[in-house]
């Protein structure tokens, strides 16, 4: 069954799991890990429908017609000739997907490529086999925005609120009068508020030794956290990753897909901040 997902800014795409639409595009991008002759898509380009089909997947494909090009990774090489291009992804979620989709928008931004087909006022980007969550957000940070920050800020966002409901659905740190689970079994520093408690370290020769003028954070207003601190959202005290409660950008698929290894690395140990000045320092640290 068809199913439409707007995207917002008259783009969407169809959500059908099994794609037999006629279609009348130069160059189909089609995510597969199993293309075969047999495919839809192969039939459309037999009839003269489409021109080519660059078939983007991780596992080794056999190559048997000069009008279907397999690739780990999509090229401005692959591309360039590309009159007009319609995507089909038709595997699940992973960075692999995501890191392709991001080279797909910035070589058709680059080549000036038009991206998708237009219907009436609207157009049709593409077509996916699963709307979950990690894909929809995908494809509106890279669809709905041309501006870098902005799609950053989309991800951070996602992420943070993950994080929240599944603090908030699991009750980890346990709250009661202002004092978490650590906190009542007297095994933290403080005796409330958490691990709220920001600090500046003693130095000796550029070494921290210690922590000196330990105070509560800043950001803490009326019991809870005025700001959205990914790192803060992330961290979890001894107490919680004794118990397997430990959070990994590395595991995240989205995360791996739109930021690199140094972006991860300041996400993960960037405390105490608004999301604004997050923001700032990942955008010093962007792929080349
Ligand atoms: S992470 Fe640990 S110390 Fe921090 S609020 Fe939760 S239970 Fe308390
Ligand atoms: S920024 Fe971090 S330490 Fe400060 S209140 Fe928010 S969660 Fe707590």
């Amino acid at each position: 069954m068809m199913s439409k997902l707007n995207l917002g800014n008259g783009k969407y795409v169809t959500v059908n799991k099994k794609f037999d639409t006629d279609i009348y595009c130069h160059t189909i991008v089609c995510f597969d890990d199993n293309f075969s002759v047999n495919n839809f898509i192969n039939g459309q380009l037999q009839e003269g429908k489409v021109s080519k089909i660059i078939v983007v997947g991780s596992k080794p494909q056999v190559q048997y017609s000069n009008n279907v090009v397999f690739t780990h990774k999509l090229t401005k090489r692959l591309l360039k000739d590309s009159e007009q291009v319609f995507f089909m992804v038709n595997v699940d979620t992973d960075e692999f997907v995501i890191n392709n989709l991001i080279r797909l928008k910035d070589i058709c931004d680059e080549l000036a490529i038009p991206l998708g087909l237009r219907i009436k006022m609207d157009i049709v980007l593409g077509n996916i086999i699963k709307d979950d969550s990690d894909m929809v957000v995908t494809l509106k940070a890279l669809f709905t925005t041309n501006n870098l920050r902005s799609r950053y800020e989309m991800i951070y966002d996602y992420i943070c609120d993950n994080l929240d409901e599944l603090f908030q659905k699991n009750n980890f740190c346990q709250f009661e009068n202002d004092k978490c689970i650590y906190n009542r079994h007297d095994k933290s520093e403080y005796n409330v508020m958490g691990c709220c408690y920001s600090f500046k370290y003693h130095s000796l020769l550029g070494c921290p030794v210690s922590f000196y003028d330990i105070s509560l954070c800043k950001h803490l207003r009326s019991h809870s956290c005025s700001v959205k601190c990914l790192g803060c959202k992330l961290f979890t005290c001894k107490y919680l990753r004794k118990r397997g409660i430990v959070f990994k950008l590395d595991y995240m698929v989205i995360a791996k897909g739109f930021f690199t290894k140094g972006q991860r690395e300041l996400l993960r140990t960037t405390f105490f901040v608004t999301k604004e000045e997050v923001l700032d320092k990942l955008m010093k640290k962007c792929r080349g």
